[in-house]
């Protein structure tokens, strides 16, 4: 059943929820795996300071971030899954095996690969609704401290973290401004009732420096038209993700990448799938899942053609 030419059987990209799901599944089923991650154990679950909706009684993302990342060591420690460091730039999948090349030149080959890369931060320059010169760079809204947000703030978007923000730290009496454009309205709906959020309506915000001083200058014209002009001691971003997606993935017209359009031995799991369906629960089933499809497509047509 296996190739001899493959590193592995089972090649996960990613160690968040869903790839560290599908890497636990490969290895219950005696498939050699690897991960390759770029970052620490966990992905997204290090951002979310306040936790309710996944089984387990987890009430923070680090503390489950932490137990998967223990899974990760126990099956290292047991010789059933190798964990690589490195960035993916690109799958492929071919009639014998897949590829993955990694940034540093170095190709992975294997029986299937499961892509689980999630989505990656929007910057203002994705947004066509923010201008802001090149040297403007806003510190993400999830890992800003109460202590390090003094005078007046302002948040680019509406995105979720927002609430996340706000129920981590529900003792804070700072004021957020939330500039939020026509397309983060009904997200911000979750928060405009908490006393903290002042949501400011934009079609357009445009961010300088000041002439002096510190912090920006922060234009903005509402949705009615009418221009305000605020200076803000610091601004935050706030402005959601995009698809983490590799090159030779299909992908839909919003970047993400549809399981069933993929080659036969690259599968999906994950935030990766589409815009829906983004939690962890459903992100560690998916991972699951695309193992269990791969073992089952491989077994039942005798280690022939897996699709
Ligand atoms: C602030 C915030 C709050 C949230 N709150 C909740 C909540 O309360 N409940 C809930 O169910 N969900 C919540 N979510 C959503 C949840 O975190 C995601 O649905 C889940 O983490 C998706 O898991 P994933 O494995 O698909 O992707 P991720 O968790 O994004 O993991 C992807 C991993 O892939 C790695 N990676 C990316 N690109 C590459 C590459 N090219 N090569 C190698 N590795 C790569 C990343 O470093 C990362 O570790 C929240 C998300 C955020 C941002």
């Amino acid at each position: 059943m296996n190739a001899p030419s493959c590193d592995t059987d089972v090649l996960v990209v990613g160690a968040g929820p869903a790839g560290v799901a599908a890497a636990v599944m490969a290895a219950s089923l005696s498939l050699r795996t690897m991960v390759l991650e770029t970052g620490p154990v966990g992905g997204k679950l290090h951002r979310i300071g306040a936790l309710g909706n996944v089984p387990g009684n987890w009430t923070t993302g680090p503390q489950l971030a932490e137990a998967l990342a223990t899974d990760l060591q126990r099956l290292q420690k047991a010789g059933q899954c190798a964990v690589e460091q490195g960035r993916a730039v690109k799958a492929h999948g071919y009639d014998d095996r897949a590829e993955l090349l990694l940034d540093d030149g170095r190709v992975l080959t294997a029986k299937t690969i499961v892509v689980a890369t999630g989505v990656t931060d929007l910057t203002p320059s994705d947004a066509e609704w923010v201008t802001a010169p090149s040297k403007f760079s806003a510190p993400p809204l999830w890992r800003a401290t109460p202590l390090g947000l003094t005078g007046r703030t302002y948040v680019l978007g509406a995105d979720r973290p927002l609430g996340t923000w706000l129920r981590a730290h529900p003792n804070v009496t700072i004021t957020l401004h939330v500039l939020c454009p026509p397309t983060d309205r009904y997200k911000a709906a979750e928060v405009e009732d908490d006393s903290r959020v002042r949501i400011v309506p934009v079609s357009h915000v445009t961010i300088t420096k000041p002439m002096y001083g510190d912090g920006w200058t922060v234009d903005v014209n509402g949705e009615d038209g009418a221009r305000t002009v605020y200076a803000a001691t610091s601004v935050l971003n706030n402005l959601g993700n995009k698809p983490a997606a590799l090159a030779g993935l299909v992908s839909d017209k919003d970047g993400y990448c549809p399981p069933a359009q993929q080659h036969g031995r690259i599968r999906i799991a994950g935030d990766l799938r589409s815009a829906r369906y983004q939690r962890i629960a459903t992100a560690q089933g998916s991972g699951a899942e695309a193992v269990l499809a791969y073992y089952y497509d491989t077994t039942l047509s005798g280690g022939g053609r897996i699709w």
